[in-house]
């Protein structure tokens, strides 16, 4: 198949793309780098540096590679900044996803796999979480994905678009030699890593008094190799019509385990502070990914904590400044 990857440059995304071409799939990469790297691009992989906002260059795209499906990263993506600026995540990510969604159609292009979020999961009803769940987005993050999701929900209906919406908990891990590396680095086990590389003094838990075991929050870490595997399950089950899926392990581990494991696997003491909550983060997520193990078959098999964290300390003590610059 021939597979437009956006944002196959960033962390999720590159991770699926070598996936991909590991299978025998075509790939073409289309990444603005402004998270994404270069060298995370895999070498048989059509590169094009490029812009979502840019409809002429979507409508070239599609017109020369005429891909068969599309698997949609690119996309802003942290929760707090959100918060911070509404209008560039309710602009660029819905105005974005909207060029690609028309662009992909007017070009007969149906098959769409969306990377969706655990944040339309703001005030659950039910713990782990499954897909009968309330949609309540926590920010303008989990909006923009929400009304992505409404959005291929209607060209499902009008227009025969077939989708996978995949709202994932918290990506982790590395493998087949790509890493995590954002700029700035907001996310848990990173930083936490880089406390062990020296790179930072200490880790400060945002919060130790929630309603959790030690107080800290809890958090389903799925490794990015399991994610990989699910998303290609799903693009192929296209056929069989559209879907949507949480995917987690089903086990959650507080901030606090998190940080213990990272002692013990790096051997260095990481120094941890309490500091305070971090605004719109929930006690507890746990996601069920009970439905795409019934109807897919998949299951996580590289996201016990131990591994995922030992996988990112292996590449992140190879390439202790990223991409590029080890
Ligand atoms: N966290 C923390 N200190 C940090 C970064 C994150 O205590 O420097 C906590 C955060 O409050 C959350 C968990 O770690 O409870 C996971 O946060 P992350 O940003 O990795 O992912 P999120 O859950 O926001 O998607």
């Amino acid at each position: 198949m021939k597979v437009l990857v956006t944002g196959g440059a960033g962390f999720i995304g590159s991770h699926v793309a070598h996936e991909l071409i590991r299978q025998g799939d075509d790939v073409i990469v289309l990444d603005n780098l402004y998270q994404g790297h270069r060298e995370a691009v895999h070498p048989d992989a059509t590169f094009i540096e490029g812009d979502l906002a840019d409809k002429s260059l979507l409508d070239q795209l599609f017109a020369e590679h005429k891909p068969d499906a599309v698997m949609h990263f690119a996309s802003h993506t942290l929760v707090g900044e959100s918060m911070e600026k509404p209008f560039l995540y309710l602009r660029e990510n819905i105005v974005n996803g909207l060029n690609l969604l028309e662009t992909a159609v007017a070009h007969g292009t149906l098959k769409f796999v969306l990377s969706s979020t655990a944040n339309l999961f703001d005030d659950p009803e039910r713990m782990p979480i499954d897909e009968q769940e309330r949609i309540v987005p926590g920010s303008p993050y989990g909006e923009s994905k929400a009304i992505l999701e409404r959005m291929l929900h209607w060209l499902d209906v009008t227009k025969g678009m077939k989708y996978a919406a995949l709202r994932y908990f918290n990506a982790c891990g590395c493998g087949l030699g790509l890493g995590e590396d954002h700029d700035p680095e907001t996310h848990l086990i990173p930083i936490v890593l880089q406390v062990a590389l020296g790179q930072r003094e200490q880790i400060t838990v945002f919060g130790d008094d929630y309603e959790t075991r030690d107080g800290t929050c809890v958090r389903d870490y799925i490794h990015v190799l399991d994610l990989a595997s699910a998303h290609i399950l799903a693009l192929r089950a296209l056929d069989q019509g559209s879907r949507t899926y949480n995917l987690g392990t089903g086990n959650g581990f507080t901030v606090q385990e998190i940080i213990e494991t990272a002692r013990e696997v790096t051997g260095h003491p990481i120094p941890a502070v309490a500091g305070p909550r971090r605004a719109g983060d929930p006690a507890t997520l746990i996601a069920s990914s009970e439905k795409i193990g019934r109807e897919l078959g998949w299951e996580p098999r590289h996201s016990d904590i131990r591994s995922v964290i030992s996988d990112a300390w292996e590449w992140m003590s190879a390439n202790p400044q990223g991409y590029g610059q080890s």
